[in-house]
C-alpha cells in the first residue's frame, strides 16, 4: 500500500486512487491545498497495485529519440485563444474528425480546474488555454481506458506526471492512444487560487466571474497578460511580469512540493507529443514570429507523419538549443533555503485567513534590482522615441 513519508513523494496524479480495486484510497487536500491520497486500510488486500501505478515510484526510462520543431496552428483565431501556437486544438480537432475522444483540463463552475472529456468540437474551447493550477483528474484514466478498449481513438492531454500516471494505469500500449503532455513549470495550489480569486472579485458584491484567461494575448504572446472578467466586464488585466499569480509561480512560492523533483520531465517522458512555448523564438525561429503564439513540439516517430500533415509550416530545432531557452522542459526546480522559508511563511499566512491577494502582492514585489532595470528600459524607450520625433 502507498505510504507517503514526505510531501515531495506525491505529485497528486490520482493513479493509485483509480487503480485500487477495493476503493481504499481517496484524495484529500492538505493544509497547503494540494490533494494527497488517504487510505482506509479496512479492505486492503495488499495487492500492491497502487504502488505499481505511481509515477513517483516508477519513473520512466529515457524515451526513444524525438523530433523537435517550431510550428503553429494555421487558424489565427484559434491560435489567439490558445496559450502558445494552438497545436493542442489542431490535434484535438483531427482526433474528433476521426470519431475520437479528447481529454483535457477545463474550469469548473467555481473556476477550479478539473479533467474531463469531449466528443464534440464545441467541447474543445473549455480545454483551450493553460490553467495555472493543479487539475483534479477524477476518474478520467479509467474512462480513457474504457474508450481505448472499445477501439475509439483517444487524445489524452495533461501535465507530464499525469501522462506518466495514465500510461502506468493502462499497463499496456494502445495504438489508438495519443498521449499529449504540456511542458510544465509546476502547479500552484488550488486552495491559494480559490482565495486569490475571491480576493480579486471582492466580498459584498454580486459580480460573478465569467472568464479567467491566464494567457490573454490582447497585447501579444510574448508579453501575455492575465485577465479576469465578470458579468460586469473586464475586472482585471495585468502583464505577466507584474501579475502576482504568475510571479509567485515563477518564483516557486506556490508550487506543489513534488515539482522540485518532477518524475516526468522530458528525460522520463511517457508522452507521444510534448507541447510548449517556443520561448527564445528570436534566436530559434525568427521567421515564424508574429507575436501571436508559436509552439515548440517534441514528438516521437509514430506521431511525426500526423504532425507533418497538420503543420505545413514548421522549422526543425536542435534539442539542446530548445532546452536552453525553455528550462522547464528538462529541469526540475530545486528550492533554495531562502525560497523554502518564504514559501512556508506565505502558506502559513494564507491559512490564517490573511488576504491571499495582498499576500501575493507583498511576496512577489519586485526587488530593487528589478525596479532599476525596469526604469532603465523605460528611460531607453522614452529617449528613443524622443530622438525619433521629427
Ligand atoms: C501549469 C502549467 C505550467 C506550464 N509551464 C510551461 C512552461 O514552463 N514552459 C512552456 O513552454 N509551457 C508551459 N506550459 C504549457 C503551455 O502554456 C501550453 O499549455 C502548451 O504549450 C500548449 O499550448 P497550445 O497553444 O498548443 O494549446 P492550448 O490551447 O493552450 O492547450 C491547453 C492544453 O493544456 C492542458 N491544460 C491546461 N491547463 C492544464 C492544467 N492545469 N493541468 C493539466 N493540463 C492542462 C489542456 O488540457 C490542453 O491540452 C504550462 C502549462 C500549464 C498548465
Ligand atoms: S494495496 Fe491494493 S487494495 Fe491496498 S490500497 Fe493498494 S491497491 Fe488498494
Ligand atoms: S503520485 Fe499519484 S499514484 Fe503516487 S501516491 Fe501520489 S497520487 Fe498516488
Ligand atoms: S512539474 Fe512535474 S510533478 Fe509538478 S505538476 Fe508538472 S509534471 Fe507534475
Amino acid at each position: 500500500m502507498i505510504r507517503l513519508t514526505k510531501k515531495q513523494d506525491c505529485c497528486g496524479c490520482a493513479a493509485c486512487v483509480q487503480a485500487c480495486p477495493k476503493g481504499c484510497l481517496t484524495l484529500r487536500e492538505d493544509e497547503e491545498g494540494f490533494p494527497y491520497p488517504e487510505a482506509d486500510t479496512t479492505h486492503c488486500t495488499h495487492c500492491g497495485l497502487c504502488e505499481r501505478v505511481c509515477p513517483m515510484l516508477r519513473r520512466g526510462g529515457a524515451p526513444a529519440p524525438r523530433h523537435y520543431f517550431a510550428t503553429m496552428n494555421p487558424n489565427k483565431a484559434v491560435r489567439h485563444r490558445s496559450s502558445s501556437g494552438g497545436i493542442f486544438s489542431l490535434l484535438a480537432e483531427e482526433v474528433l474528425r476521426q470519431g475520437g475522444v479528447v481529454f483535457g483540463a477545463r474550469f469548473d463552475a467555481n473556476f477550479e480546474v478539473v479533467h474531463d472529456y469531449t466528443e464534440e468540437p464545441a467541447g474543445l474551447a473549455a480545454f483551450r488555454g493553460a490553467k495555472y493550477l493543479q487539475s483534479r483528474i477524477g476518474n478520467n484514466y479509467r474512462l480513457a481506458q474504457e474508450f481505448l478498449r472499445r477501439g475509439r481513438l483517444v487524445l489524452f492531454s495533461g501535465t507530464p506526471c499525469q501522462i506518466a500516471a495514465l500510461k502506468l494505469y493502462l499497463r499496456q500500449d494502445y495504438d489508438n492512444l495519443i498521449a499529449v503532455e504540456i511542458v510544465c513549470h509546476g502547479v500552484p495550489s488550488p486552495m491559494l487560487w480559490r482565495k486569490y480569486l475571491a480576493g480579486l472579485v471582492g466580498t459584498g458584491n454580486t459580480r460573478t466571474v465569467t472568464q479567467v484567461n491566464f494567457r490573454d494575448k490582447l497585447h501579444g504572446w510574448k508579453g501575455y497578460h492575465v485577465s479576469v472578467s465578470t458579468d460586469e466586464g473586464v475586472l482585471y488585466r495585468e502583464h505577466k511580469d507584474r501579475d502576482p499569480w504568475i510571479r509567485a509561480l515563477v518564483l516557486q512560492l506556490t508550487l506543489r512540493p513534488a515539482c522540485t523533483d518532477c518524475p516526468a520531465k522530458i528525460q522520463h517522458s511517457s508522452a507521444d507529443i510534448t507541447l510548449g512555448d517556443c520561448w527564445g523564438i528570436d534566436a530559434l525561429a525568427p521567421e515564424l514570429d508574429d507575436d501571436a503564439g508559436c509552439s515548440v513540439v517534441i514528438c516521437n516517430r509514430r506521431l511525426l507523419p500526423l504532425l507533418e500533415t497538420l503543420c505545413p509550416v514548421r522549422k526543425p530545432l536542435d534539442a539542446a538549443a530548445v532546452h536552453a531557452k525553455n528550462p522547464s522542459i528538462s529541469r526540475g526546480l530545486p528550492l533554495t533555503r531562502a525560497t523554502l522559508r518564504r514559501r512556508q511563511r506565505l502558506f502559513r499566512a494564507a491559512r490564517s485567513n490573511a488576504c491571499v491577494r495582498l499576500l501575493l502582492r507583498r511576496y512577489t514585489a519586485p526587488s530593487l534590482r528589478e525596479r532599476l532595470l525596469r526604469a532603465a528600459v523605460l528611460l531607453k524607450h522614452s529617449l528613443r522615441s524622443l530622438l525619433h520625433t521629427p
